[in-house]
């Protein structure tokens, strides 16, 4: 049995609870067995090695979830890059990109779409221990309109690449059955349009709700959960009304949706993946011009963001960091700024900040009895940040910083010094 003994952390518990100082955590297996000031070894772990590591007023805080994760998408400058670049190209950055983002110290990760069956594979094999990355709920291809902002090829020409086309109840219901069958643990369905493709701006609502209505019948009936891209105020009254779990963007909503999803709060997550808009307006010209990037109506369609995450926050709504990375302009790594945009762009605290990337982040992952804050019998996964990310939230960006990574109990990264305390038994 491994154990370890954090010493002398400043705690974040992930609760939302004021921080404490001078506080010891002693992790047995893969569990948080004990939270306290000096905690004395005891006596029945008197045969065990135990991992001591003295923290010196490093931050304690749970590992996070990044909730809009495409660990396929990599780095592409065009949607059509995804689409074109072979699977078995798409596998290996996939796994790379399954390594950074714990590294980055997200231990836990809900895809928002996949190429092929790349993620299911990927959570497997991390599952088993075979590959290094976070506890993964895998996606697969998104699920889509004719003619939504994913179907990017002209008529004549197919690919079967990141979206699988399905048009009315029936053949929705027969997508989301084979994804399903395939093993993932949830399906992603495009219900409004993105503004980044022309035919399909964002303020288009492509699903019917009877459409949506279809896929979480049969997810909810599996116990799964839908996850769907919904920007127009439309899209999303489809998404409350159907009962989807996981609303991404949200962005344009009325008064009158605003009203409903605060009715029912507790039943949706929204993911607005706002580094998103943010890196497009900061560093899309550069691969697009201007003038393409004006003609997204991005700018504007930040602002209108900003005004409903922040009063949806204020409403008690659970909002999320994933942020959509994967892009040359929004590459993986950069995970964490979704935290700074909380704090500096929707006015959050970054005590919240913290409370939506982990306490919320378990139950997004279904483990809320499991992960997600710092509590006795919960899993170890952990991180130690060198200085304290309530003072200064964008610290979490700067990986050197990540001292210790602790994923199930097993190191991911550990920087600091081990001592090792070993008592023989008493005889
Ligand atoms: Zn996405």
């Amino acid at each position: 049995m491994k154990v370890k003994l954090l010493k002398n952390g400043f705690l974040i518990d992930g609760t939302g609870k004021q921080p404490l100082k001078g506080i010891d955590v002693l992790i047995e297996g893969n569990k948080i067995i004990q939270i306290d000031h000096n905690i004395d070894i005891p006596t029945r772990l008197n045969n065990v090695e135990i991992d001591v590591i003295e923290l010196d007023g490093k931050t304690i805080m749970p590992g996070m979830t990044e909730a809009h994760t495409h660990l396929t998408w990599s780095d592409s400058l065009y949607i059509q890059d995804i689409d074109f670049k072979p699977i078995e190209e798409t596998m290996i950055d996939a796994i790379r990109n399954a390594e950074i983002l714990i590294k980055s110290g997200f231990t836990s990760s809900v895809s928002a779409a996949a190429r092929g069956r790349v993620d299911i594979a990927i959570r497997n094999a991390i599952n088993k221990g075979k590959l290094i990355g976070p506890r993964l709920l895998a996606n697969g291809a998104e699920v889509s309109a004719s003619g939504s902002f994913v179907d990017i090829h002209p008529n004549h020409v197919r690919v079967h690449g990141l979206a699988i086309l399905s048009d009315g109840e029936d053949a929705i219901r027969k997508t989301v059955r084979s994804l399903f069958k395939e093993g993932a643990d949830l399906v992603k369905l495009n219900v409004s349009g993105e503004s980044l493709t022309a035919h399909a701006p964002s303020e288009a609502t492509l699903y019917t709700y009877k459409e949506v209505r279809a896929a979480v019948e049969e997810a909810h009936s599996r116990g799964k959960r839908v996850y769907t891209h919904a920007r127009s105020s439309d899209s999303v009254k489809h998404c409350v009304e159907a009962g989807v779990d996981i609303i991404g963007h949200g962005d344009f909503i009325n008064d009158e949706v605003f009203e409903m999803l605060v009715e029912r709060k507790d039943h949706h997550f929204v993911v607005p993946a706002l580094n998103w808009l943010v890196s497009t307006l900061e560093d899309g010209a550069k691969y697009f011009g201007q003038e393409a990037i004006d003609a997204t109506g991005y700018r504007e369609g930040l602002e209108i963001a900003l005004f409903n995450m922040n009063r949806l926050y204020k409403a008690g709504v659970r909002i999320l960091p994933g942020g959509d990375y994967g892009f040359k302009w929004c590459p993986h790594g950069g995970y964490a700024r979704d935290l700074e945009h909380f704090v500096r762009l929707v006015g959050m605290t970054p005590m919240d900040a913290i409370v939506s990337a982990t306490k919320y982040g378990g139950q997004i992952m279904n483990m809320a009895d499991q992960i997600g804050t710092i509590e006795v019998g919960k899993l170890a996964d952990i991180l130690v940040v060198d200085g304290n990310p309530l003072d200064n939230i964008s610290i979490l960006q700067n990986h050197d910083r990540l001292n210790i990574i602790i994923k199930d109990g097993d190191y991911i990264v550990n920087t600091l010094e081990v001592s090792h305390n070993f008592k023989k038994p008493v005889a």
